[in-house]
Parts: structure tokens; sequence; C-alpha cells
């Protein structure tokens, strides 16, 4: 019996090597091999040549509040890496601009700020176009309130956000339940606003079937604007469960408060939940990808639970919306290994935006050998380029992103190379996927 099952194999590997040729002998090991350094090198060569496709930025300039529908409350706990005394930020102001100071003390980070002003009174798109260059990246999605008219379409294009329709109601008891919803509830009924105002829609809508009707035109307005996506960024207002109430309830709530009074938190969830789900509804109508905020977050009360990722596996696997395309941004970074399992599903995708700067490279290398390692066709490159303050800019988190990444992914495939897992070819092919190509 053993030596029938041992004729079987050879039999099997002899048709397979003749088929696949010497490949065919390959198997991985779970140590690198001595020279993974030396593939590193040839790799990262070729790996800054591969044009980017950035899924995930804030391309701005710092005093322009349409970088993003809400702002940093006032006491925010900073990672290491993002502080002020983070030396690779004087790197990158040296490789863009020529910054020619060794730190950012007030009367230095004068000479870079007084330099961005001037380009930002110049007006154009040259300037950021330029950034993009600088940095050999191709193509941009910028998530913003409204695109800015120094960002030249061609190169970026624009991610709207729809948080703001789930919060039509008095929205006194969410801003009352802590500081960080203190700032961010006021940004939502800001945005919502706008829309009513870009849609002509003075007073909010008599009945559920009219607010539908302003949700779902806004949409399409935006997306004949150049909108590619919309962006949820739920996780720091609610839990990212969202469930699935009849219409009749939603309706019903939608009667008793759309002229005024305060919904009770259960009654305002279930709103949400439905409105939601007529936003996801219409995105696949409209073919526009979902973009969620699916990470930890900025301020002192953002909950991990409720931002954890997996809260939105009934949406994900919901045959209802198997044409929809759900991009989880930041990687749902510290859940990374669930976030590359999410993908599993053909129509979700994640990147690797703010958690590629969050995180050294050494890190975000191992993050990304998992990834590459499980479904490489799902991961995507994002910036999350943001304005630190008025001299540490966008342009600076850019370089540090791209940076990151371009080294990170080179040294995660030359370990993959190393170890017999893939060969260089298939490696430099890997890292055009998360690069450029799947995003693309
Ligand atoms: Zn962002």
């Amino acid at each position: 019996m053993k030596g029938l099952i041992r004729l079987g194999t050879a039999l099997f590997s002899c048709v397979f090597g003749i088929l696949a040729g010497p490949a065919a002998n390959a198997q991985a090991k779970p140590l690198p091999g001595g020279d993974a350094g030396k593939i590193y090198e040839r790799l990262l060569k070729q790996i800054d040549q591969i044009p980017i496709y950035d899924n995930h930025s804030h391309a701005t300039f710092p005093d322009d509040s349409d970088m993003d529908a809400m702002a940093s409350p006032p006491d925010e706990s900073t990672v290491l890496r993002l502080r002020d005394t983070n030396p690779e930020f004087v790197t990158a102001a040296k490789a863009l601009f020529g910054y020619p100071y060794e730190d950012f003390q007030p009367e230095h980070a004068k000479w870079l700020i007084d330099k961005k002003k001037a380009q930002e009174k110049e007006g154009g798109t040259a300037y950021f176009d330029g950034i993009l260059d600088a940095l050999n990246v191709e193509t941009c999605l910028a998530n913003r309130v409204a695109m800015a008219p120094y960002l030249d379409p061609k190169r970026f294009h624009w991610v709207f956000f729809v948080d703001s329709f789930l919060f039509p109601f008095n929205n006194h008891a969410q801003a009352a339940k802590n500081g960080d919803l203190g700032v961010y509830m006021p940004l939502q009924e800001k945005v919502l606003q706008r829309y009513r105002k870009q849609e002509n829609v003075s007073a909010l809508p008599a009945d559920l079937k009219g607010y539908e009707e302003f949700v779902r035109h806004t949409i399409q307005d935006n997306q004949k604007q150049g909108g590619v996506a919309m962006k949820f960024e739920a996780a720091y207002f609610r839990s990212l469960y969202f469930s699935d109430p009849p219409r009749e309830r939603a309706e019903a709530i939608y009667a008793k408060y759309h002229a005024g009074g305060v919904p009770a938190e259960d009654e305002y969830r279930t709103f949400q939940d439905y409105i939601f789900r007529v936003l996801i509804d219409e995105a696949g109508e409209r073919k526009l990808s979902v973009h969620f905020h699916s990470a930890v977050g900025i301020g002192d009360y953002f909950s991990l639970r409720n931002g954890n990722p997996l809260n939105l596996e009934n949406v994900l696997r919901d045959p209802r919306y198997s044409k929809v395309n759900f991009v989880l941004i930041h990687g749902g970074y510290p859940y990374t290994l669930e976030m590359i399992w999410l993908t599993a599903a053909k129509n979700v995708y994640t990147d690797s935006s703010l958690v590629g700067y969050y995180v050294y490279p050494s890190e975000l290398k191992n993050i990304l050998k998992q990834w590459i390692s499980l479904y490489p066709e799902k991961i995507m490159f994002g910036s999350d380029a943001f304005p630190f303050n008025e001299a540490v800019g966008a342009e600076e988190t850019f370089w540090l992103a791209v940076r990151s990444a371009r080294t990170a992914v080179a040294a995660a495939l030359a370990e993959l190379v190393a170890e017999g897992a893939v060969s260089e070819e298939k490696a430099l092919e890997l890292a055009r996927m998360y690069l450029h190509d799947n995003a693309s």
C-alpha cells in the first residue's frame, strides 16, 4: 500500500514536472536564504519605477476645511512616528523642497510654510501634480468634502462623504456623549446643510420617500461632478454593525422626528441602519465603490470594538450587494489578519493607508507579507496623505507613505523570494498589483 502511494506520488511529480518545469520541485522554506538583502536591493530598484495608484488621500493645503468631513479633537494622543519629533519628516521636506534645516523649530519651519503659502497663492494644479510626479504617483483618490480647484481632475479623483445622511435629526444627545462627538456632530450637520443647498432642499422633506429621493439625487449629482466612490467614516460615530430594519419602522421614526424632537438612541440607530442600506443600494445602482474607515481612529473616545471591520460581515456577505465593490480602507488596523480574510469575498478590497505611516516599514513589511501570501489581488496602496500642521503637510505625508510602502513591499517580497515561495519575476508582478494594478 505504502509502495503504491509512493509510486503514485512519483508519477504525479513526474507528470507535474513535465508540465510545470523545474519550479515543480519548489518548496517554500520557513527561513529566508542568505541573500535576502541582495534580493531586496534588486527588487527595490525596480519597485521604485512602478507608478503608484493611491487609493486614499486627503490631498490638500492645510487651511482648506474641505479636506475632510471631520477634524481632530483637541487632546488626541498621537502615535510615536507621527509626532513632530520624527526626523523622517525633515528628510521628506529635504527630498521634496530642499529644506535647509535639521528640525522644525518655528523660525526654521517658517521657511517651509512660506514656500507652501506662495504655491497656494499662485493657484493652478501644477503644484500638487508636481508632488505626485516627484513620488512617481500616477493617480490619486482624494477623499474630501468637495474637490479643490488646485487638484488636477486628471490625476485626482473624488471620493465624497455620505455619513451626514445618517444624522438629519436633532443631534444634541449624540454631541453631548463625549468631547470627540462634540467636535464631529456639528461638522456632519454642516455637510448635510451643504448637500441640502446643492439640491435646493430648504427644509427636510415631509416623509421618508422624499428624504430617500434627496439622498439618491445627491449621490447622483456627486457622481456627475466626478465622484468615483462614497466614503463612510461611521466608525467614528457609531458601531459598524448595521442591522436590516423594515422600511415601515424607519418611516415611522422619520415622521416622528424630521420636524424636531430628540430621537431615543435605538430609534436613531434603527433609522441610520435603514438609510445606510439605501446608500449601499444607490452605490450598487450607480456602480460607485463604497469606502469604509475600518481601523483605529484619532480622538480620545474612538471605540476599537465599534470600529472592528468584522462588524461589517453581514453587509459584505449579503448577496443583495454582491455587485457593490467594498473597499475597507486602512487595512482594518490593528485587525489586519481579520481584514485579509474579509477580502476573501470577491467584491471586498482593502488598502494600507494610515497603517503605512502608523507603523514603521519593518512592521508594515510583516503585514504586507501576510496579505500578499493570502489574497494579493485584493490589496492596494493608500497614502492617507494629510496635513499634520502648517509645516508638515500632505506633501510630507505623501512622501512618508510612499517611501514606507515601496521599501516594505520590497522587503516582504525579498523574504518570499529568499524562502523559495515565489520567483523574482512573480515578486515584481505582485508588487505592481499592490502599488497600481488592483486599484486601477
Ligand atoms: Zn483618511
